[in-house]
């Protein structure tokens, strides 16, 4: 049988994992701190030897290793790539703003959501990361910057987090556990492209993250072209489990927009758009399409994109436009995963 991950468990939990072991509270206690700083058994020098070979028998402590990464010449954005203990791989940005750096984590391998723009869908779903292996990003993006640490955490990589709703809320718990990470939940982002009952069950769940909800059309004809999941719910309906999740947590909801030529970017669809988010609590992020070269779609020029931010503006909807970053290494969404893939392919043929 596969070694327990002995990072997904709270310190509750990897006290009753470790009964038999008859450790004293305090050891337990520091095992999950070494655990929580990114260690590895080797590493946690305050715990006997012979203990920590125990531990290494018999359980997992870092489920992530980093595989490839890459450097933006234009603004030292790093796509990072990291292989899980099956052999999968899943994707990973590291970004440095002002204020510290943001990693944007995967939440499974694939996506089962199929969006007609977006690369990690493209061999659907392989399975969901446990919260380990969400921890596991972090840290592993944290040994790439000694000197400093992650601040900020957007749920944005591959994968659905609310398709993976019991290891996401238990990551979010984990990783703003004061004996952890101890990242505020405040400084984490979890971007949905709109599950309803998940929505308004996360709405209950105590944790306040920012919710970002993926919208990408001003109505339910045009969002069914690019999002099957539009077929699930009627866009009042995610509208609706928005507003309650405004009520509930007290936080603006950001609406993710990406632009795609004409379908969506027009005048007339920021004017349906305003008139739909009128007196919500909201922030609309728009998002020049990045070009996947699977996918037929080609995002709206300069001209359009200045365009429909004017006319969100001048209905009094906040907006702005994502920066636009690591453009230079395969910055769309699952796209060095892919390439990694193809090309491990290439060399088995
Ligand atoms: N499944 C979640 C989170 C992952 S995607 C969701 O749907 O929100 C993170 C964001 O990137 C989403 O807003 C998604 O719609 C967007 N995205 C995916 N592919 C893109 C592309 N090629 N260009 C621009 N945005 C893209």
């Amino acid at each position: 049988m596969d070694k327990l991950e002995l990072l997904g468990l709270f310190p509750q939990e990897l006290g009753d994992a470790l009964a038999d072991m008859k450790l004293p509270a305090y050891r337990v206690k520091q095992l999950f701190s070494w655990l929580h700083r990114g260690a590895r058994f080797e590493e946690m020098t305050n715990i006997s030897k012979p203990l920590r070979e125990t531990l290494a028998q018999n359980y997992a402590d870092q489920p992530v290793s980093l595989l490839e990464q890459r450097v933006s010449k234009l603004d030292g954005t790093r796509k990072l790539l990291y292989a899980l203990r099956d052999g999968n791989c899943v994707e990973g940005v590291l970004m440095h703003y002002h204020h510290g750096y943001t990693l944007c984590l995967s939440t499974q391998v694939g996506c089962r959501m199929g969006c007609a723009f977006c690369a990690s869908t493209l061999n659907g779903c392989v399975r969901s990361l446990s919260a380990a292996e969400m921890l596991g990003q972090v840290h592993c993006a944290n040994r790439l910057i000694a000197d400093d640490h992650i601040s900020n955490i957007v749920l944005m990589g591959s994968g659905e987090p609310l398709d993976n709703y019991d290891n996401v809320t238990r990551f979010l718990r984990l990783v703003s556990h004061p004996d952890g990470l101890n990242i505020g939940l405040r400084h984490i982002s979890l971007s949905t492209c709109g599950l309803v009952p998940q929505m308004k069950r996360f709405a209950r769940e105590g944790l306040p993250v920012t919710l970002s909800l993926s919208l990408h059309a001003p109505n339910d004809i045009i969002r069914r072209q690019l999002m099957p999941v539009a077929n699930a719910f009627a866009m009042e309906d995610v509208l609706d489990a928005c507003r309650y999740y405004i009520e509930q947590t007290g936080r603006r909801v950001i609406f993710e927009y990406a632009l795609v030529d004409q379908l969506n970017s027009r005048p007339e669809h920021a004017a349906e758009l305003a008139q739909r988010l009128r007196g919500m609590q909201c922030h609309v992020n728009v998002i020049p399409l990045n070009s996947v070269e699977e996918k037929a779609l080609r995002g709206a020029d300069e001209a359009a994109i200045e365009r429909f931010m004017q006319e969100l503006e001048r209905r009094h909807i906040s907006v702005t436009r994502r920066r636009e970053m690591g453009d230079d290494i395969d910055g769309a969404c699952g796209q060095l995963r892919r390439h990694y893939l193809a090309d491990q392919a290439e060399q088995q043929e």
